[in-house]
């Protein structure tokens, strides 16, 4: 876990939405995921309205972080998210392309995994301000690949990351 007392968590867990009712899709999720106690929620960041990455010839996104303490693996818990996806209805296409739902690991228990299925810490995660900014509203001490999650943030471009209101 870490860190340490209240805010302790054991994973991250990045979640993305460009289609419908985004902001909804991602609050469905978040209740599929931490509905069966198995994966308990430990704290949820605002949504942020983020410009489309690596396929930018689509609709903008809906991203929000959270945080979770679990007694799952790793790949019980990708498991799990993929489960959730499957539950929205997500259809996978071309890739970094338009989706309903997208939940990825970005931190699990300061383990480092490297499988063809399961890469933890998200490889791209640092290069990600729609990752980092709402990652460093809950938890901006979190250390990845040997610094905080606000040391990183501070080194990435983040315009057009924005707090997305109830107005949109
Ligand atoms: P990106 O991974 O760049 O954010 P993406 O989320 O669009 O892209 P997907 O199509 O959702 O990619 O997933 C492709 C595969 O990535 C999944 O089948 C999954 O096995 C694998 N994967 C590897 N590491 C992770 C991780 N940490 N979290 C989620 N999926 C992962
Ligand atoms: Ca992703
Ligand atoms: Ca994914």
């Amino acid at each position: 876990m870490a860190p340490s007392g209240a805010d302790s968590f054991d994973a991250v867990i990045s979640l993305g939405s460009n289609i419908g009712d985004k902001a909804g899709n991602i609050a469905h999720a978040i209740e599929i995921l931490t509905s069966d106690g198995a994966v308990e929620l430990a704290a949820r960041s605002s949504d942020y309205r983020t410009p489309p990455w690596g396929n930018t010839e689509q609709d903008w996104f809906v991203n929000t972080c959270i945080t979770v303490r679990t007694e799952l693996s790793g790949r019980e818990l990708l498991e799990r998210c993929q489960a959730v996806e499957a539950e929205l209805k997500r259809v996978r296409e071309v890739r970094w392309g338009p989706r309903i739902i997208d939940l990825d690991v970005i931190w699990f228990r300061d383990q480092a995994i490297a499988e063809p299925d399961l890469v933890v810490p998200h490889p791209r995660t640092l290069e990600r301000a729609f990752v980092l900014v709402p990652l460093a509203e809950i938890a901006p001490d979190l250390v990845i690949a040997g610094r905080s999650v606000s040391w990183h943030l501070s080194r990435i471009e983040r315009s057009g990351v924005e707090p997305f209101g109830d107005e949109h």
